[in-house]
C-alpha cells in the first residue's frame, strides 16, 4: 500500500523525535509539515529559510535514513520555506496606474514614471515586527502617522540614534506599509551611499538629467544612513534639489542618521536645517524590559523556545544594540543546535561567553573589504561582483570564500558580513561559511587555493 506524503513524514519525524533532545525538535522540526511530492521527492516545508538549511544540514541524512527504512526504498527530501518570498519589485512600479487615494498624491502621480534603481524592502522589517519601548516611542508613533498619512504631518521625518537600534526597520516598515495600503505609491529606498555611488556614475556618463528626473518622480523617498553625506559637497549640492523638488510637491521624505541634525557637522548649513522642518525623532538604547521584550518576540520568531533565566540573562549581557541580541539569539540556536543540547543557563552563559572572549585585535591594515577584494582578485573577478546577487559560479565561490575568511580572520559577526555582502541575512553567510568548511575537507586542490589566499591576506596584514 502506498503511503501519503503526510504519513512518511509523520514517521520520520517520530524518529527525529526519539533520537534528537526534545528542544531541537520542538525548535527545528515541529513546524514542519509535508506537503506533497515534486518529482521523485517528497516535499517539505519548514517555517524560514533559516530552518530549511539548518534541517538538511543537521537532520537531513537522519530523516533520510528513516524513510528509507520505513519505505524499504530511498526517497529523497526536497525543502521549502513556507515564509512568503522576498519582496517584490515594490519599487516605482506603477506606470499608468490609477492614483493613490488620498490627496495630495492624486494630483502628483502623472502618466509615466521612470524608475529610479533601488534597494529591495526587506519585508520582514515591518511594524508588527517592531518592539515599542520608553525608548524608541516618540520615533514608531512619527513612522507610524508618516505611513498612515504620508507628507502631511512631519515632513522630513528624521530619525536619528546609534547603530542597531533599529532605524532601518522603520524605515522600511513605512515603506512595506504604504506598498501594502496603497500600492501605486512610488517608494524608493536609498541607502545614501547608493545615492552617491548612482550620482557618481550618471556625472561619469553625462546622464545627470537622468539622474534628476528619476528622483524627482517619487511619492515616497527613504533615504538612510544621511551621515554619509557628510563632506561630500557634489552629492549635497544634488541632494538638495532633490529635497526641494520633492518637499515643494508634497511628497513624503524620511531620512535616518547616526546623528541629530544640528550634530551633522560636514554637511551644509543649508541642509542641516532643512532637516529639521518637519520633525525629529531619535532613538535610545532599550531598556531592560524592553529588551526582555524584544529576545522573546525574536526568540519565539525563530520557533525558538527559552526559559526565562534564559531570557533574562540575553537581555542582561546585550545592552547596546538590539543587532546585538539578535546575535546571541542566533548564537544559541547554532549552539543548540551543533551540540545537540537544549539550551539551559548553564548552556546559554557558556555560549554568551565564548562571544565576549575577546578575539586578537586584527591589525588595522585588514578589513572586510581587503579581504573582499583579495578574494575576488584570486578567483579573477571583480569585487562588486562578489556583492553583487549574482549566483553564477564564478561569483559564488569566491563570494563563499571570502565570508569564510572573514569569519575566521577578522571574527565580525555574521549579519555585518551578510551586509558587506550586499545585504544577505545570516543564515545565508552561514550556509557559506559552512560550505567552504565541507569543501576544504574534500577538494584538496581548493583547499590549497584558499590556504594561498589566507596566508597571502595574512602576509600582507603583517
Ligand atoms: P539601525 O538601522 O538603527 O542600525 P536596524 O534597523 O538595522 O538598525 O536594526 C538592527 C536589527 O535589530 C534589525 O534586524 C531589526 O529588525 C532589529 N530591531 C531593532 N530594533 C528593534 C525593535 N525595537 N524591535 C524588534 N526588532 C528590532
Ligand atoms: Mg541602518
Amino acid at each position: 500500500m502506498e503511503l501519503s506524503a503526510s504519513e512518511i513524514w509523520a514517521h520520520a519525524l517520530a524518529a527525529a523525535r526519539a533520537y534528537l533532545p526534545e528542544q531541537s525538535f520542538q525548535t527545528w522540526l515541529a513546524g514542519t509539515e509535508a506537503v506533497g511530492f515534486s518529482e521523485d521527492a517528497l516535499l517539505v516545508e519548514a517555517p524560514s529559510q533559516f530552518h530549511v538549511e539548518w534541517i538538511e544540514d543537521k537532520y537531513g541524512a537522519l530523516l533520510r535514513r528513516s524513510i528509507e527504512q520505513r519505505l524499504g526504498r530511498p526517497l529523497p527530501v526536497s525543502y521549502q520555506s513556507s515564509a512568503p518570498l522576498a519582496a517584490p519589485a515594490a519599487f516605482a512600479l506603477a506606470t499608468d496606474a490609477p492614483a493613490y487615494s488620498s490627496p495630495p498624491y492624486r494630483s502628483n502621480i502623472s502618466e509615466s514614471k521612470p524608475t529610479v534603481p533601488s534597494d529591495k524592502l526587506n519585508e520582514r522589517y515591518t511594524f508588527d515586527r517592531f518592539v515599542v519601548g520608553n525608548n524608541n516611542q516618540l520615533a514608531v508613533a512619527a513612522c507610524r502617522a508618516v505611513a498612515e498619512k504620508p507628507a502631511r504631518m512631519y515632513n522630513p521625518l528624521f530619525v536619528y540614534g546609534g547603530v542597531g537600534l533599529g532605524k532601518t526597520h522603520l524605515m522600511h516598515a513605512i515603506g512595506n506599509y504604504l506598498q501594502q495600503h496603497a500600492p501605486q505609491t512610488h517608494i524608493a529606498y536609498v541607502p545614501t551611499e547608493q545615492f552617491t555611488n548612482e550620482l557618481v556614475t550618471s556625472i561619469q556618463e553625462g546622464a545627470t538629467p537622468g539622474f534628476r528626473r528619476r528622483y524627482r518622480h517619487i511619492d515616497l523617498l527613504l533615504v538612510d544612513d544621511i551621515h554619509f553625506l557628510e563632506g561630500k559637497e557634489r552629492t549635497q549640492e544634488e541632494f538638495f534639489h532633490t529635497f526641494n523638488a520633492l518637499y515643494d510637491a508634497q511628497k513624503q521624505i524620511v531620512l535616518t542618521s547616526d546623528r541629530a541634525p544640528s550634530s551633522l557637522s560636514g554637511l551644509e548649513e543649508r541642509l542641516v536645517s532643512r532637516f529639521a522642518w518637519g520633525l525629529v525623532a531619535d532613538i535610545k538604547p532599550p531598556d531592560y524590559e524592553t529588551r526582555i521584550a524584544i529576545v522573546r518576540k525574536k526568540s519565539a520568531a525563530d520557533g525558538l523556545f527559552l526559559e526565562d533565566d534564559v531570557i533574562d540573562l540575553v537581555a542582561r549581557s546585550c545592552t547596546s544594540s538590539v543587532r546585538e541580541m539578535e546575535g546571541a539569539i542566533i548564537k544559541l540556536l547554532a549552539f543548540s543546535s551543533l551540540t545537540n543540547q537544549e539550551i539551559t543557563l548553564a548552556l546559554a552563559h557558556e555560549a554568551l561567553q565564548e562571544s565576549r572572549i575577546p578575539t586578537p585585535a586584527p591589525s588595522p591594515a585588514t578589513s572586510v573589504s581587503d579581504i573582499l577584494n583579495a578574494a575576488a582578485a584570486a578567483w579573477g573577478v571583480e569585487p562588486a561582483g562578489l556583492v553583487s546577487k549574482r549566483r553564477t559560479r564564478d561569483v559564488t565561490v569566491p563570494r563563499q570564500v571570502a565570508m569564510f575568511l572573514i569569519k575566521e580572520i577578522l571574527d565580525v559577526p555574521l549579519t555585518r558580513i551578510g551586509a558587506a555582502f550586499g545585504g544577505r541575512d545570516h543564515s545565508t553567510v552561514i550556509h557559506s561559511i559552512r560550505k567552504v568548511d565541507r569543501d576544504l575537507q574534500t577538494d584538496e586542490e581548493f583547499a590549497s587555493r584558499v590556504s594561498r589566499l589566507r596566508e597571502q591576506i595574512l602576509a600582507e596584514e603583517a
